[in-house]
């Protein structure tokens, strides 16, 4: 008898959280073996080691794992360029667009001192886009040669579960395509949730797709939602001239992944840079019947209405998971009440050969969470086990300064009534940042009060994506505050802010 555990459903969704994954309860419903698990072919032909349902991060890893370990593998994937969400339309053009944004920003308003002298500095809306499709094509298009270099086979077409071992495909080029798997992946990713009582055109209501695309700068934007892709769509294009206002349901910016003092200083510095923000503030309806669109806001706990009027609305309320058309009531698949299909801690659901990975499960949505378990799930296949340390898995935000945090943060320590020690050190104490005239945010380290062991790392300021890395890899070894303390760090660079946070949990900064 094979034995199966419990579906994960006490890990969260929370689009970008990172949150800490709670410990994973034994089964609920143990499973047998069943006859169909064991079926055989009827043409051998068509036979697959694996099935991948889906050629985004999630899936081309798992296709290019299972490639490596010489698994006969076939990628099904009905866009027409590899890379799903983040390399299409979600992480790349997105950081491009925040990137060159940025720099023009800094052109515009951060030279003088420097001493450099420009004039005549104008924004090309039609070459930013370009330069950001040059990136997501250039990145689409190696998916693909990896794809050729370790014999994944790409099928093009929307596939769907006929029985537990066939997959049929509607292929882009037109007609029909079974393939049969030992195992299959499913890695359909997730779409926009959209907000109920406006229609999205991707051009005066939007979502992030057409955040990405706007071939003009907007007067007024409103951005429902002041999580990390409404703050970095809200921050591209406030750099670039509009008069943006993020509606945040919550009491703060960033998600309840965010440290709340991070959230607070972050808030501060984007609304030096000129976004607006209503905070515990919910949308109650929306009209976009004319040219532009009115947005009515109330207090979340009731009150005062406003109207807000735009002339486009950016919807970022969150991702929820996108299964449509994958013929789940032919094989009996379930999915939980927001869509997530029901998995157990080595990704398989119900039907063991079938497992599932990435945004359309649970977890954090990210990229990065979605190329772990994909390495894990081939892992599990091919070797027996597989690894995921979902205590261990940073966010960031790339606006600037970048905020970006890994483990727990205080509002959650609190809340689990965890005895903790805090050290901090700001960037305007670091003699890089202030080299760079970049001196904005600091550096936050949160431990166990009784051994030092760290719990969480949070930063605002330059380059904190970069930074987490070590943080990451600090919470993955179960690092002290002291261990990262007494390494050494290059001078001068920003990570001496980290060192010196890292100083001042169980002792004292030296150079604040
Ligand atoms: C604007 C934006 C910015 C983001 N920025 C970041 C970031 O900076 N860092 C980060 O870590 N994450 C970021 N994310 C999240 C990240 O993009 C996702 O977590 C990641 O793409 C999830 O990968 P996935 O493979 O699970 O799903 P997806 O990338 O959504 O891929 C799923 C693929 O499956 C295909 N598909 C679906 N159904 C079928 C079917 N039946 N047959 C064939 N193909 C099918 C889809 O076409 C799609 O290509 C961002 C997202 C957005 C929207």
């Amino acid at each position: 008898m094979l034995k199966l555990f419990a579906p994960r459903t006490a890990l969260r969704a929370s689009a970008r959280s990172g949150a800490p994954i709670p410990a994973f309860r034994p089964s609920a419903f143990p499973l047998t073996c069943n006859a169909a698990f064991r079926r055989g072919y009827a043409s051998e032909a068509e036979e697959r080691d694996l099935i991948v349902i889906g050629g985004g991060v999630a899936g081309y890893v798992a296709a290019i794992k299972a490639g490596q370990a010489g698994l006969k593998v076939s990628c099904i994937e009905k866009r027409a360029t590899l890379g799903g969400t983040c390399l299409n339309v979600g992480c790349i053009p997105s950081k491009s667009l925040l990137n060159n944004t940025h720099l023009y920003h800094q052109i515009l308003h951060d030279t003088k001192n420097r001493g450099i002298v420009v004039d005549g500095v104008h924004m090309d809306i039609a070459q930013l886009m370009k330069a950001k499709e040059t990136s997501v094509s250039g990145l689409t298009k190696g998916i693909e040669f990896l794809f050729k270099k370790n014999n994944v086979e790409w099928v093009k077409g929307t596939g769907a579960f006929a029985d537990e071992h066939t997959v049929d495909v509607n292929l882009v080029e037109g007609g029909e395509r079974s393939l049969r798997g030992k195992n299959i992946i499913v890695a359909t990713g997730s779409e926009a949730t959209p907000f109920p009582g406006l229609t999205i055109d991707e051009e005066k209501v939007i979502t992030s797709t057409g955040a990405i695309a706007l071939k003009e700068v907007p007067k007024k934007m409103v951005v429902i939602g002041g999580g990390i892709i409404g703050l970095e769509m809200g921050s591209v294009w406030s750099r670039l001239g509009a008069e943006v206002t993020v509606v945040e349901y919550l009491g703060q910016i960033g998600g309840p992944g965010m440290d709340a003092e991070v959230a607070k200083a972050t808030q501060k510095l984007l609304a030096k840079q000129g976004m607006k923000f209503k905070l515990n503030t919910k949308v109650t309806s929306g009209d976009d019947s004319s040219a532009s669109v009115k947005i009515n806001v109330e207090a979340a706990k009731g009150g005062k209405e406003e109207t807000l009027d735009a002339d486009v609305v950016l919807v970022a309320i969150g991702r929820r998971p996108y299964t449509a058309g994958l013929g789940f009531e032919n094989i009996g698949l379930e999915v939980d009440e927001r869509g997530r299909l029901i998995i157990d801690q080595e990704y398989r659901t119900k039907i063991p050969h079938i497992r599932v990975i990435g945004d359309c499960t649970f977890g954090p949505m990210l990229a990065h969470k979605a190329e772990e378990e994909a390495v894990a799930a081939v892992e599990y296949i091919t070797k027996g086990y597989g690894h995921v340390n979902y205590n261990a898995i940073p966010s960031v935000m790339y606006t600037h300064p970048e905020v970006a945090w890994v483990g727990q943060n205080e509002q959650e320590l609190q809340k689990e009534g965890v005895k903790y020690k805090v050290g901090t050190f700001p960037f305007s104490a670091n003699s890089r940042a202030k080299t760079n005239l970049d001196t904005e945010g600091f550096v936050k380290f949160l431990s166990d009060a009784e051994t030092d062991r760290i719990l969480g790392v949070h930063i605002v300021g330059p380059n904190a994506g970069e930074m987490i890395a070590e943080g990451t890899l600090a919470l993955e070894y179960g690092a002290s505050c002291e261990d990262v303390a007494r390494t050494s760090h290059a001078h001068p660079t920003l990570s001496e802010a980290f060192k010196e946070a890292a100083m001042a949990t169980y002792d004292k900064a030296i150079h604040f």
